[in-house]
């Protein structure tokens, strides 16, 4: 993601706040920065973790409301991967979209930006008169730590 994106990101967050009229306390901007900052594919117990680190008093609750709000105002993108869990992460920008590897092993996700399957997807759409407002490929399988420790455990 570029720094232009994260950016307008954070544009877009302080107007939709005030747009709202709520109030940027400590610790809303606390895991506000976490979340711009930290690992992606958060779910709110791993975000809780991480801003629990830097101020014990942040509470469950706190973290599921600016997560909430960081979806509501198009900052965050909610994602589920097939494991019952609600991951965030930064919303894609209009030219840098990416897609997703997941392994069913690990767990671990892996992005990926391949322009061909864009053009391809905008091909499709447009041989079916179809306008397109959002997409996601997603990708299940092994990924290759877990196909190494596979074939270790087989011979
Ligand atoms: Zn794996
Ligand atoms: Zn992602």
């Amino acid at each position: 993601m570029s720094a232009g994106t994260r950016q307008r990101l954070r544009q877009q967050l302080d107007a939709y706040m005030a747009k709202k009229k709520l109030r940027s306390t400590a610790q809303r901007r606390l895991i506000v920065d976490t979340f711009f900052d930290g690992s992606p594919h958060v779910t709110i117990e791993d975000l809780l973790t991480e801003v629990r680190s830097q101020d014990r008093g942040i509470g469950y609750a706190t973290v599921y409301r600016t997560l909430k709000l960081l979806a509501e105002s198009g900052v965050a993108s909610e994602r589920r991967f097939g494991d019952g869990l609600s991951r965030y992460e930064l919303a894609d920008g209009e030219d840098d979209h990416h897609d997703h590897l997941i392994c069913t092993s690990c767990g671990s996700i892996t992005e990926f930006e391949e322009p061909k399957i864009e053009k391809l997807q905008d091909a499709i759409a447009a041989r079916h008169n179809f306008r397109v407002t959002s997409h996601r490929h997603e990708m299940y399988g092994v990924c290759g730590a877990c196909q190494a420790r596979e074939r270790r455990v087989g011979s």
